[in-house]
């Protein structure tokens, strides 16, 4: 993520896409789409473009070639490529707020259970995690929702593969 955003709260950096409300279909699936992503089913042709041009090779297809989001490969910089390359309607300008997503860690977390691991919480580009310690060696994870901006970055650094990143339960039911 570019430094500048790495420094930003994630009020401003929602901010810079306050203009378009998150509405995004394609969020009420189970898998993650690419920021800004909506009618996916309807629209996405398949054709794969979306993916060579993202800078962090995080774009990979699901069994109809539409195009699915795998953090264990990467973090999102929200760069808009995948968008502006789309050439059918499928995603919304990049201009609002990309996507709602929620994060969970498991119990086999390191620190939760007496080891000592920061990971997460250094390459988190919000500062979006704290781990502070609880009595008897143990720490406890906590993840900041309102900075949080579900850039992915924390996922791949977990040693434990304790971090999952899912689309927003009330939009999956919806
Ligand atoms: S916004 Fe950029 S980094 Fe994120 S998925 Fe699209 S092309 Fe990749
Ligand atoms: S997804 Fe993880 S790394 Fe990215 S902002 Fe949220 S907590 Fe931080
Ligand atoms: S990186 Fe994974 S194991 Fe380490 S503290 Fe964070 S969630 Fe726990």
């Amino acid at each position: 993520m570019p430094t500048n955003a790495k420094q930003t709260s994630r009020r401003e950096f929602l901010a810079r896409f306050r203009t378009v409300p998150a509405t995004h279909s394609d969020q009420t699936e189970d898998v993650i789409r690419p920021p800004w992503a909506r009618d996916i089913q309807a629209h996405c042709t398949g054709c794969g473009d979306c993916a060579p041009v993202c800078p962090e090779g995080i774009i990979t297809f699901d069994g109809k070639n539409h195009p699915v989001i795998d953090f264990t490969k990467g973090e999102c910089t929200f760069c808009g490529a995948c968008a502006h390359t789309c050439a059918e309607d499928v995603f919304d300008q990049p201009t609002g707020i990309p996507w709602q997503l929620d994060i969970a860690v498991a119990k086999n977390c390191f620190a939760e259970n007496g080891i000592y691991c920061r990971s997460c919480g250094d390459v988190c580009p919000q500062f979006a995690i704290r781990i502070p310690p609880q009595l008897g060696g143990r720490a406890r994870v906590i993840v900041d929702e309102d900075a949080c901006t579900g850039c992915g970055a924390c996922l791949s650094a977990c040693p434990a593969n304790a971090i999952t990143i899912s689309p927003k339960k009330e939009q999956a039911l919806g």
